[in-house]
């Protein structure tokens, strides 16, 4: 089962408080979504791997699913490993990437694009160049959406550039078919996503 191969990776505030998730996906490629928080957050992961009997010099990729902080806070002590594992983010966020992190994009990516067994999503609004992976049946959504329970909830308000662009995202999800969705903040829904995802684009009401 593909499902069965995507790893969440929670990274806690101070080794307390869960604060955002990344991913670990041993699929055609040994991929990492995401970075985390800070410098510590490269240890988190790479932790993470071995106790999946995997080392970090195995990782081809990493895919952003966008600049904010709290997605790429880990990606310099990363590449600082001198590990030569490929950076791909969209199009539309991989100069921010670059600015927030000196490192170099080596990937560009648009919607549609398969990449390391990945679909990219385009999905603008909480950033300019936000993406979700779909892979086999799940999605990871990055912060495009949010949840906890059975639930999904659309992106934070707060934290997100363009809200009704995010919304048009949100809604534009219900063309793909995917049964888990993993989100960066929150546990996901481990089955049952696609009948969330149209709950909430039924909550949300006309745009
Ligand atoms: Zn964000």
């Amino acid at each position: 089962m593909a499902e069965e191969r995507v790893h969440v990776v929670e990274h806690r505030m101070a080794g307390l408080v869960p604060v955002v998730n990344s991913f670990i996906v041993e699929g055609q490629d040994l991929a990492l979504i995401d970075t985390g928080l800070n410098d510590g957050s490269a240890g988190t992961i790479i932790k993470k791997l071995e106790s999946l009997d995997h080392k970090f010099s195995e990782v081809d990729l990493c895919i952003i699913t966008h600049a904010h902080r709290d997605h790429i806070g880990g990606l310099k002590a990363l590449k600082a490993t001198r590990q030569p594992f490929l950076i791909a983010a969209h199009d539309a966020e991989a100069d921010e990437v670059e600015k927030a992190t000196g490192l170099e994009v080596d990937l560009r990516l648009v919607d549609g694009q398969t990449v390391g067994g990945f679909t990219v999503v385009y999905l603008p609004g909480h950033t300019l160049g936000s993406v979700a992976l779909l892979y086999g049946g799940t999605l990871i959504a990055g912060d495009a959406l949010n949840g906890g329970g059975a639930e999904l909830k659309g992106p934070n308000p707060m934290f997100s550039k363009d809200r009704d662009t995010a919304e048009a995202s949100v809604r534009s999800l219900a063309d793909l078919d995917f049964d888990r969705v993993l989100v960066g903040h929150g546990s996901g829904v481990q089955t049952g996503g696609k009948e969330a995802l149209l709950r909430l684009i039924e909550r949300m009401g006309e745009p």
